[in-house]
């Protein structure tokens, strides 16, 4: 078979009068007058009711309650389990095509069909303004549907190289024995698509627990992945609590794989139960996850400020910093500093932050209270550090919705907190170095904090550009050359880093999906 072609999907431009901004704004209109939602389990393809309750907020406006959702117990979890082990086999007997058909179907409805639904649920739940939820909850998760599919062609045509007279030699990649369970994060709609569809593509079932202040947005994409034809029991849906579902799934004999985002420190623990629970299992378990960043910019003494400053205030501002990819650290070299502060300080101190309903709000608000906190007490720490100085920003206020302004450090000590440790929020932190100790700024690039993530070099010196990431092989999975650190596409940079950032398995890439078979070599003799 010949699969359409396959392309990244356009994003319309929302413009003020446009027909899209109109339908999407009545969207959001529509969804927020009619909230709450609720959102039950599915499981075996049928809702399940649990009576134990949980409520999903609006960030933007966080007395009120966008959904309630039903939260699974251990008994739930075990059906979902059983359910998935039962679909599996006519679910991995389908031909390869059956299975691909549902996804790039999923994708055209996401598209055509339900792009506003899906838009309005991340929107008013993940706190994101119009052109984020576009680039998350529309393209990106479409993207991610469509190039698996022409990613599990790459898997299934890698064939041996050599047979001899005689022989033939094949590779069957066979789903993993056992079921899969994919734990998302709330901050990409589109990554919790990934993380359940791409191990199910490969034939595998999947036992998916979205992230609480994701419920709504995904359980719109799993609604969508039914309409598109999912069979049912190959992704249950099980919203809830993580440590008790997380210690219910791990327990069990089938567990074959955890596909995870989210934070390092969850997911050092989770491959430690892992470890502890190995006895229990049939084989090793695939431990897939893409976890924290300590992103940088370094600029060389040869860079285009106001193209390095352009691409700092988005890789740092946009999606209020709460990207694995955003940016957090800055070297400037002290020749460019006056020039870089300046115009830095003036475009962040521009940037408005607000409700997200307001289209003029660059930035809305961090997801919860939890992170608000967290954030909030980066930037106190920054203000009482001696070597550290607020140059923007710094302000926040969590009386209607969690905003922060997005805020500018300049610290004197490359090793100040807020240069090593992940603030997952919009405060970025700049230390200016002396021009000509280069590899000095490159060391301080590369070794600073423990992550592995995405990283950018800003030079017009080609030969320097080179120099640095010849010198910076492992500081950073995703390496930009006067580009932002952040934004990586579907199809064009497979995303993901070594290092304490994850198993650098690449989101958008065959390489992750190779992760989800299990190859069998078969040599026939004729
Ligand atoms: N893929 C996104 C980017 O390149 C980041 C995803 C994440 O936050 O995990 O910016």
């Amino acid at each position: 078979h010949k699969l359409p072609e396959i392309t990244n999907e356009p994003n319309p431009t929302y413009a003020p009068n446009s027909p899209e901004r109109e339908k999407l704004m009545q969207a959001v209109e529509e969804l927020r007058s009619q909230s709450p939602q609720h959102v039950p389990l599915i499981i075996n393809g049928k809702e399940v009711k649990t009576g134990n309750v949980e409520r999903q907020f609006m960030p933007s406006e966080h007395s009120k309650v966008l959904c309630t959702y039903e939260n699974a117990g251990p008994e739930h979890v075990e059906e979902a389990i059983e359910g998935a082990l039962a679909a599996k086999s006519s679910w991995e007997n389908l031909p390869i095509y059956d299975r691909q058909a549902i996804f790039l179907r999923a994708a055209d409805l996401l598209s055509q069909k339900y792009r506003y639904k899906a838009m309005a649920a991340t929107m008013l739940g993940q706190g994101k303004n119009i052109w984020q939820a576009e680039i998350d909850a529309a393209a990106e998760t479409c993207d991610f549907l469509r190039y698996n599919v022409k990613f599990s062609e790459e898997v299934y045509s890698s064939q041996p190289a050599a047979n001899s007279r005689g022989i033939w030699n094949r590779v069957e990649h066979r789903p993993l024995e056992g079921f899969v369970y994919a734990v998302s994060p709330f901050n990409f709609t589109a990554i919790g698509a990934n993380l359940a569809t791409a191990p199910a593509l490969m034939g595998n079932t999947v036992v998916w627990k979205p992230a609480p202040a994701a419920t709504l947005s995904n359980y719109v994409i799993y609604q969508i992945l039914q309409e598109a034809g999912l069979p049912d029991g190959v992704i249950q849906f099980i919203p809830g609590p993580a440590a008790e579902i997380t210690r219910k799934i791990f327990d069990h004999p089938e567990f074959s794989s955890l596909h995870f985002t989210g934070s390092t420190k969850v997911f050092k623990d989770l491959w430690k139960e892992i470890s502890n629970n190995l006895d229990k299992y049939r084989g090793y378990p695939r431990i897939v996850g893409e976890t924290g960043g300590k992103n940088f910019h370094l600029l060389h003494k040869s860079a285009d400020v106001t193209n390095a400053v352009n691409q700092s205030v988005r890789a740092a501002f946009e999606f209020q910093g709460q990207k694995c990819s955003a940016l957090s650290r800055l070297y400037v070299p002290d020749n460019l500093w006056p020039q870089f502060k300046k115009e830095f300080v003036e475009k962040v101190n521009s940037i408005k932050v607000g409700n997200i309903t307001d289209p003029s709000n660059f930035m809305g608000p961090v997801i919860n209270k939890l992170a608000f906190d967290k954030i909030t007490g980066y930037i106190e720490h920054a203000r009482n550090a001696p070597e550290c100085e607020i140059i923007a920003g710094g302000k926040y206020d969590e009386s209607t919705g969690y905003f922060i302004q997005p805020t500018v450090v300049e610290t004197k000590d490359p090793f100040t907190k807020t240069m090593k440790e992940e603030i997952f929020g919009p405060v970025v932190t700049a230390y200016v170095y002396p021009a000509e100790d280069f590899d000095g700024a490159i060391e301080l690039a590369n070794s600073t904090a423990s992550y592995g993530l995405t990283g950018a070099i800003f030079s017009q010196d080609r030969n320097a550009a080179v120099y640095a990431t010849s010198k910076l092989t492992h500081a950073a999975g995703n390496f930009y050359v006067n580009d932002k650190c952040t934004g990586a596409v579907v199809g064009q940079q497979s995303f993901g880093g070594a290092r304490a950032s994850g198993t650098n398995d690449k989101g958008g890439s065959a390489n992750l999906l190779h992760r989800f078979v299990s190859p069998r070599s078969i040599k026939e003799n004729f």
